[in-house]
C-alpha cells in the first residue's frame, strides 16, 4: 500500500527543515508522496521535487493560505497548483511584503516591551521565505528572553497578546479563487482548528474542493466530524500531518497519512478545474 503525507512545510515558511531534509525524512517513513504546503511561499517545491526524484518520492506542488478574521482563522490549502504563473508569483510576494512589515512591527512592540530582537536573526532564520512568528519565538528562546517557544507566544506574540499584528488582510473568497486560478485543488486545513463548521457552506459556494479530515490535531470525534461533513457535501477527504520540523517538539512527517489513490483524485480534480475555467472563457491571468 502507498501512502502520502499531504501537509509538509519547510524552511521556505516556518519548518526547521530544509527541502531535502523533509524528503529524507518522508523515505524514511516509506512515503510515496507528499505535498509541500509553505505558507505563502513556493520557494520550497523545486528543491524538494529534486530531492524527491532521487528517493522516488512524489511531491505535489502546493500552498496554504490563511484568512484572517476577528473570531477565527481559516487556513486554505492549495494542491497541484500551477505555481509559476507570474500572476499568482507577483500576489505571493506581495502577501510575504506585507509579513516583512508585519514582523518589523511586531519586533517594535518588543522592543517598547524592552525586549530586544535582532531582526536580522529573524530574517536569516526565514531564509528569504515567508517569516513568520515561529522565526521570531525561535530567536526569542536562542537569545534568553523566554525558555519556550510556548512562552513567545502566550506571553508576547500569540494572538490577541500585546505585541501581536495582524497579517495581509484576504477574505475567504481571495484565496480560494486564487487558488482555483492557479489550477490548484481548495481544501480547508485542520477544520478542527479553524472551529467554526458553520463556515463551511460558504466556503464551499467560494469553491471549496476539499476537507482535511485527518491532522494531527483532529482526534477521532473530529475525524468522524469531518469525514461525515465532507461526506454530507461530496468533498474530497485529504490529511496530513503538518509537519513543521522539529518546530513542533517532533518530526510530524508520516504519522498522518492517506492512500496514495487520494493523490490521484486530486490531480483528477486540478485537471478538471483547469478544463472547466477554459469552457467557461474564465480568461487565464
Ligand atoms: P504566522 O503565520 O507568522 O502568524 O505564524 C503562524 C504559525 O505560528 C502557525 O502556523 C503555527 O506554526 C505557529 N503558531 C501559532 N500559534 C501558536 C502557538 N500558540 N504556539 C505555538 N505555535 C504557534
Ligand atoms: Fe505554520
Ligand atoms: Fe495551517
Ligand atoms: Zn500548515
Amino acid at each position: 500500500m502507498k501512502y502520502a503525507d499531504l501537509h509538509v512545510h519547510t524552511c521556505y515558511s516556518d519548518s526547521t527543515f530544509s527541502p531535502e531534509e523533509v524528503v529524507e525524512y518522508a523515505g524514511k517513513e516509506g512515503l510515496a508522496a507528499i505535498a509541500i504546503c509553505d505558507h505563502d511561499s513556493t520557494d520550497g517545491i523545486e528543491p524538494s521535487m529534486k530531492a524527491g526524484a532521487a528517493l522516488g518520492i512524489e511531491v505535489i506542488p502546493s500552498i496554504e493560505l490563511t484568512v484572517e478574521r476577528p473570531d477565527t482563522e481559516v487556513h486554505i490549502l492549495g494542491y497541484f497548483i500551477d505555481w509559476k504563473k507570474e500572476w499568482f508569483q507577483d500576489k505571493l510576494k506581495e502577501i510575504r511584503n506585507f509579513r516583512i512589515d508585519r514582523m518589523n512591527k511586531m519586533i517594535g512592540k518588543l522592543k517598547a516591551m524592552d525586549i530586544e530582537v535582532d531582526a536580522d536573526e529573524v530574517f536569516k532564520l526565514a531564509a528569504g521565505g515567508s517569516v513568520g512568528r515561529p522565526h521570531l519565538a525561535r530567536v526569542m528562546v536562542n537569545a534568553g528572553k523566554v525558555k519556550t517557544l510556548k512562552e513567545a507566544f502566550n506571553k508576547y506574540i500569540g494572538y490577541s497578546k500585546p505585541c501581536y499584528v495582524s497579517r495581509i488582510k484576504l477574505s475567504p473568497q481571495d484565496v480560494i479563487g486564487m487558488v482555483l486560478e492557479a489550477d490548484g485543488v481548495p481544501v480547508l486545513a485542520h477544520s478542527k482548528l479553524m472551529g467554526k463548521d458553520e463556515y463551511i457552506p460558504k466556503l464551499i459556494d467560494y469553491g471549496l474542493k476539499g476537507i482535511e479530515v485527518y491532522h494531527t490535531e483532529h482526534n477521532a470525534s473530529a475525524v468522524k466530524r469531518y469525514e461525515k461533513l465532507a461526506n454530507d457535501y461530496n468533498l474530497l477527504i485529504t490529511g496530513g500531518s503538518d509537519c513543521h520540523g522539529m518546530n513542533k517538539g517532533k518530526a510530524l512527517i508520516g504519522t498522518v497519512k492517506v492512500p496514495y489513490e487520494l493523490v490521484d483524485k486530486l490531480r483528477e480534480e486540478s485537471l478538471k478545474i483547469r478544463h472547466d475555467r477554459q469552457k467557461f472563457f474564465i480568461p487565464p491571468r
